[in-house]
């Protein structure tokens, strides 16, 4: 099996392997540790550093991605568009091989789903992302450095809202979207980095890149920004 890509900080309200908020993802949880024991099976941990800037939200693990490999995007399609971007944008390093042991890092940039359980046909119910929401706001407000969140999709978007006590009418998800929540990190939203959305152009790399550059702009000022652009001019 596994391990995971590295424990989460000492102190952090993360789900333990067995978490059982969740029956039906529980549930799930045990057959797949029936069907694949070599597989990691688990809530997935976050990946990179607390003291990030950033955040990016995804829906949830896939089942043969982060699943399988024990860290957020990894493994299965949806990681290739999300790590090349942010390597293009100095928010990563290293070779991205979809390995949780590749050496693959982040910088100034940390990964997380709203959903830590790999659900059914990729869809997580309501329930589910309420009580996995409790994890979401402990990491957020773990990360003192945290000054923007990049939803990917309108779930990942609304779970994030809802962490924060906003009604999900008053910020409606767009892609390209940016929302100011008072007292809150800067919210951006885009398409998640779906094999179905970038195979039906519904999202596309440029689309993708866009709104990182400009979630970017917003949060910098500071030297993330400031170096992580001019890299990303520099096309490295
Ligand atoms: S999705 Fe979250 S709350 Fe639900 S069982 Fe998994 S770790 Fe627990």
């Amino acid at each position: 099996m596994p391990e995971a890509a590295g424990p989460d900080a000492p102190g952090l309200d993360a789900p333990g392997r067995d978490c059982a908020l969740c029956p039906r993802l529980a549930a799930f949880r045990a057959a797949n540790r029936a069907a694949h024991a070599d597989w990691f099976n688990a809530p997935v941990p976050s990946f990179g550093a607390l003291d990030a800037p950033l955040l990016v939200v995804g829906l949830a693990p896939g089942l043969r991605g982060a699943n399988r490999t024990g860290r957020p995007f990894t493994g299965d399609f949806a990681g290739e568009l999300l790590y090349a971007t942010l390597l293009r944008f100095g928010l990563a390093h290293g070779e991205y091989r979809a390995r949780a042991d590749d050496g693959f890092a982040l910088s100034g940039c940390r990964v997380t789903n709203a959903a830590r359980c790999v659900p059914p046909q990729n869809k997580p119910l309501p329930a589910e992302l309420r009580a996995c929401g409790g994890f979401l706001s402990a990491e957020m407000a773990a990360m003192p450095r945290l000054r923007g969140v990049l939803a990917l999709g309108g779930l990942a978007h609304q779970a994030v809202l809802r962490t924060w006590g906003q009604p999900v009418a008053r910020f409606p998800f767009a892609h390209g979207a940016v929302h100011r929540v008072p007292g809150r990190p800067v919210l951006a939203d885009s398409y998640h980095v779906s094999r179905l959305n970038t195979n039906t152009g519904r999202l596309t790399e440029a689309m993708f890149v866009a709104v990182v550059e400009a979630l970017l702009g917003l949060v910098g000022g500071a030297p993330l920004g400031a170096a992580a652009l001019d890299r990303a001019g520099r096309g490295s």
